[in-house]
Parts: structure tokens; C-alpha cells; sequence
């Protein structure tokens, strides 16, 4: 049995492939590069250059490999302020490209996906912490994109038989503990990388995206996940449809939450350097404080996060970033 990864050289991505090949499993990778780094892929993985919405190469791809039995799908643009000012990129990306990646699925008659959305589904949650039955909806074309692609798999498998978990992950951070794949986004967006660019002396500082949010020290509260962590969860899911279970989606979240200037503080112990900061406007689709219930995931896939403490999360983002300033053109 193989596995099929769409979106391996991203950053969550290639984590998994790195888990996965470690377990033994033979492991297929396809990714257009558009934000992915080959160098992050696994060697011992098959990999493919191309675009998960091209029926031709997609059909192409799980032709030869006939092994493939499952699809771990994360190939999709995931940047909250960029969705804002182009939603239609998002809708087409992610929600397009799941249709067609569906289609191909379906000729193949290869039957369980686990794929990737988001705590922006749930938009401003009712309550705290999140549970995955609380109502969906997202304020942010990324959330809604996500969403889409959580709505057109539940028909799918209605009509088609394709069985599908839908991880709804929150905030991700972290890197391989060696510090040999990391976070690597150009332009980066995220809070973590951002601040420990800046303690690398690759950026100059830090902006705080509004300080006037419900929250105990006003500015934004996440829950961190790392990626190692992450992986696990995807191959549980797997193995939760390998058993012939119903589709359903988990929350992945440590189910604790820092505000942005905890965040700051925390790297700055881990870091010891200064991170200058400011206060600045709110980036506009940000929910005051996103925070998962993650027992589901615990109780029915057995998931046990290993990194459940802010400092380690950050300690193994600081030896990749320490280690790679200039992200994967320092391999
Ligand atoms: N953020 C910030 N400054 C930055 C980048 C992000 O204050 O340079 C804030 C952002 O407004 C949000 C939190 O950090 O409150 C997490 O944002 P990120 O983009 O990392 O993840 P998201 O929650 O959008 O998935």
C-alpha cells in the first residue's frame, strides 16, 4: 500500500512525508512548488512536480503508481490576509482544485482522503474552547474556501463512496527537532516565523496586529500545534478509514491558548535576544481567539500531541530559523 501526498514540499507537508517514510511507508509526493521546496522533501519519497487541478497529470500519477490506497491532500493556499484581497484565488486553488483532484479520485477508485482545513471554518466561535460540532462560519475567503471543500467531500461520499477526514487544524509552529525542515514561506505571514526572523536579524521588527481585541491583553489568542505532531494525526486518520470508519472531521489544537505578545515574550526567553515590536492596525479577518477542543481526536484516533508546551514549540522554530535565515536557500 502506498501513500499518495499532495502538497508533500510545503510546510506541514513535509513533516508527514518525513513521518511517513520513517514508518516505512511507501510514499508518493506531488507538489506544484509554487509555495512548497523540493529540498524539503524526503529523498526516499517518489516525487512529482505539477498541479493537483490538472485531471491529465493527476490520472497520470496514480496510474503509475497503482499501490496508492489513500490521499493525504494539503496542497491549498492557507493565508488569511491574502484570501482577503483575493478570494477567487482561494476559491479556485482550493476549492476547484478539490473538485478536479475528486474526479481523478473517483476513475481511480481510490476510495479515503485525509486532507487539511482549518480553525477558520468555525469564523468568531460562540464559545471557547472549540468543539468540531459548533457552528461553521468563517470570516475570511481562506475559511470559506476550506469550508467548500469540507461541504463538496461529504457529497462525495455520499454519492461516491469516497471516505474522508477533515482535520481543522489551529495554529501551527514548530520545526523538526534536528532543525533540518522548517517554516518557509515567501512572503511570510505568520506570527511565529515573523518573530524569530526578527530575532535572526533578518527582519527588523516586529508589527502586533491590534491590541483592542477581547482578550485578556488585547491582542489575538491562538493555540499552537507542532507540525511533528500534526503528521501523526494525519497518519492515524488514515488508519482510522483503513478500519472501514465513517467520514468525519477532528480538531488539532493543544487546547491551550497564548495571545500574540505571549508568543513574543515566550520566544524571547527561548531566543534571549531583544525582538523589537509595535503595536499596529488589525490585519482585518482575524477572530478575537481561536482555541480547540482536541478530545475528539485524542478519545477516537488516540492522538497524543508530543509537544505541548509553547517553549519546546518555539526551541525547535528557533533551530531551524537560527540555522536557515534565508529559509531553504541556505540548504
Ligand atoms: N500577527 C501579527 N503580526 C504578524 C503576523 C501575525 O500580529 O506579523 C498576528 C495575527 O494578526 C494573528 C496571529 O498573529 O492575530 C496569528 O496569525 P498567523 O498569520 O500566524 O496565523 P492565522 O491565525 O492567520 O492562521
Amino acid at each position: 500500500m502506498a501513500i499518495l501526498v499532495l502538497g508533500g514540499a510545503g510546510y506541514i507537508g513535509s513533516h508527514t512525508v518525513d513521518r511517513l517514510i520513517e514508518r516505512g511507508t511507501e510514499t508518493v509526493v506531488v507538489d506544484s512548488l509554487i509555495t512548497g521546496h523540493r529540498a524539503a522533501v524526503n529523498d526516499k519519497a517518489k516525487f512529482y512536480k505539477g498541479d493537483i487541478a490538472d485531471r491529465d497529470f493527476m490520472r497520470k500519477v496514480f496510474k503509475e503508481n497503482p499501490a496508492i490506497d489513500a490521499v493525504i491532500h494539503f496542497a491549498a493556499f492557507s493565508v488569511v490576509p491574502e484570501s482577503m484581497k483575493n478570494p477567487l484565488k482561494y476559491f479556485d486553488n482550493n476549492t476547484s482544485g478539490m473538485i478536479k483532484l475528486l474526479e481523478v479520485m473517483v476513475e481511480a477508485g481510490v476510495k479515503k482522503i485525509v486532507f487539511s482545513s482549518t480553525a477558520a471554518t468555525y469564523g468568531t466561535p460562540e464559545r471557547t474552547p472549540i468543539k468540531e460540532t459548533d457552528p461553521q462560519k468563517p470570516i475570511n475567503p481562506y475559511g470559506e474556501s476550506k469550508l467548500a471543500m469540507e461541504k463538496i467531500m461529504h457529497w462525495t461520499d455520499l454519492a461516491n463512496g469516497i471516505k474522508f477526514v477533515a482535520l481543522r487544524y489551529f495554529n501551527v509552529a514548530g520545526a523538526k527537532p534536528d532543525g533540518s525542515i522548517g517554516e518557509d514561506h515567501n512572503p511570510e505571514t505568520h506570527l511565529l516565523p515573523i518573530v524569530l526572523q526578527v530575532a535572526a536579524g533578518t527582519r527588523a521588527k516586529l508589527q502586533i496586529f491590534g491590541n483592542d481585541y477581547n482578550t485578556p491583553d488585547g491582542t489575538n489568542v491562538r493555540d499552537y500545534v507542532h507540525p511533528f505532531d500534526l503528521a501523526d494525526a494525519h497518519i492515524l486518520a488514515v488508519e482510522y478509514l483503513e478500519k472501514g470508519n465513517d467520514s468525519t472531521a477532528f480538531n488539532l489544537g493543544s487546547s491551550t491558548g497564548f495571545s500574540n505578545m505571549e508568543i513574543l515574550k515566550a520566544a524571547r526567553d527561548v531566543t534571549k535576544k531583544e525582538i523589537p515590536a509595535e503595536i499596529a492596525p488589525r490585519r482585518g479577518g482575524d477572530p478575537d481567539t481561536l482555541i480547540a477542543a482536541s478530545d475528539k481526536a485524542r478519545k477516537v484516533l488516540g492522538w497524543k500531541p508530543q509537544f505541548d508546551d509553547i517553549h519546546k514549540i518555539i526551541e525547535t522554530a528557533w533551530k531551524w530559523h537560527s540555522t536557515h535565515p534565508n529559509g531553504y536557500n541556505d540548504k
